[in-house]
C-alpha cells in the first residue's frame, strides 16, 4: 500500500489518500492540535474498510456502498504510512489513533481489534478513539475485550437524531437497535471504564434541531456518564439536508448545556474534504 495523493489543509490537518494492494482506496486525516481540542495534539484517524454498509445519508461513504473490510495489517499500514508522510513525524511523536475515516469499525471488529493490540505492542499507543452508528452487542463485546487493559478506547456515538424513526431518515441500515438501546450501551461502557463516552450529534436545518429534540435529547442522556458533541454538518451536497448554520448550532448548544454536559466539535480539514463524513475512494480502481 502506499500514498498517491496528499493534501494539505489550512488548519494543518494532512489527508492521504492510500491505495491499497488490491487498487482500492481508503482516505487518511493526521490532525494536530496543541490546543488539544481533541484531547490529544498528534491523532491520526484512519479507515477499517473500503465504503461502507451503513448508508448514513450525509456522508460520502455511505454513499459509495460496502466494497470490503480492511485487514488488521491494512489498518495499521495506515499508521504506518502516516508515520513516513507527515511532515511533523520527527518532532512531534503520534498520541492517538481514531477509528472515524471510511467505514463502520464495529462491522470489522475482529480486524480493529488485533490493529489496536499490535498498535499498542509495536508501537506503545494505547490510546485510541472508535466512532460507530452503535452496534449493541459489538459495544458489549468491547466491554468484554478491554477491561482491566491498558489500553483505553474512547466511545464515540453517531447518534444525530432524538428518536428512532428520525434516525431511521438518516442512518438507515440501523433499524436493529433502538436509540434508548445504543444509549444504554455507551453509558455502560462510559461506566466500565471509568470515563465519558461522547455522543455525536450534527445539527441539520428543520431536521433534529426543534426543542423537542432538546428535550428529547435530555432524557435520553442526563445522568449518565455521557458528553453530548455538537457540530455542523460538512455539506455533501445531499439533497433534502441543509446543515444548521453556526448561530442555530450556538442556539442548541445553549439549550443543551443547561441540562447536559456539552460542546460544540471542531472540524478538522473539512477545506481538503478531510472532515467528518467527508472521506470517500477517490481513485479508480
Ligand atoms: S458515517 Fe460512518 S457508519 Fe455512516 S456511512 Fe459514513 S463511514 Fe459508514
Amino acid at each position: 500500500m502506499n500514498v498517491v495523493e496528499k493534501r494539505l489543509s489550512c488548519d494543518h490537518s494532512e489527508k492521504y489518500l492510500v491505495r491499497l494492494a488490491d487498487g482500492h482506496a481508503v482516505e487518511t486525516l493526521y490532525m494536530v492540535d496543541e490546543a488539544r481540542r481533541l484531547t490529544f495534539n498528534s491523532t491520526v484517524c484512519i479507515s477499517s474498510q473500503v465504503g461502507c454498509h451503513m448508508g448514513c445519508r450525509f456522508c460520502a461513504t455511505g454513499r459509495q456502498g460496502f466494497i470490503r473490510n480492511l485487514t488488521a495489517q491494512e489498518i495499521i499500514g495506515q499508521v504506518d504510512l502516516c508515520n513516513r508522510t507527515r511532515k511533523n513525524a520527527k518532532q512531534t511523536p503520534l498520541e492517538a489513533v481514531v477509528f472515524a475515516g471510511m467505514g463502520e469499525p464495529l462491522r470489522n471488529y475482529d480486524q480493529v481489534k488485533a490493529a489496536v493490540l499490535e498498535l499498542r505492542s509495536r508501537l506503545g499507543l494505547c490510546q485510541f478513539e472508535l466512532a460507530t452508528v452503535g452496534i449493541v452487542p459489538k459495544i458489549y463485546e468491547m466491554i468484554e475485550d478491554f477491561q482491566g487493559s491498558d489500553i483505553s478506547i474512547r466511545l464515540n456515538l453517531s447518534l444525530h437524531a432524538s428518536t428512532d424513526v428520525q434516525r431511521r431518515q438518516i442512518i438507515p441500515m440501523t433499524q436493529e437497535y433502538g436509540v434508548e438501546e445504543i444509549i444504554q450501551a455507551a453509558a455502560a461502557y462510559a461506566a466500565v471504564f471509568n470515563t465519558k463516552a461522547r455522543i455525536r450529534y450534527m445539527l441539520f436545518h428543520g431536521f433534529n434541531n426543534t426543542e423537542g429534540d432538546a428535550a428529547r435529547l435530555t432524557t435520553l442522556l442526563q445522568g449518565k456518564p455521557l458528553k453530548l458533541i455538537l457540530s455542523q454538518y460538512n455539506e455533501n451536497n445531499i439533497e433534502g439536508l441543509t446543515p444548521a448554520n453556526r448561530l442555530e448550532v450556538l442556539d442548541f448548544y445553549n439549550t443543551m448545556k443547561t441540562t447536559v454536559e456539552a460542546e460544540i466539535f471542531h472540524n478538522f480539514g473539512s477545506d481538503i474534504q478531510g472532515g467528518c463524513g467527508q472521506l470517500k475512494q477517490t481513485v479508480a480502481v
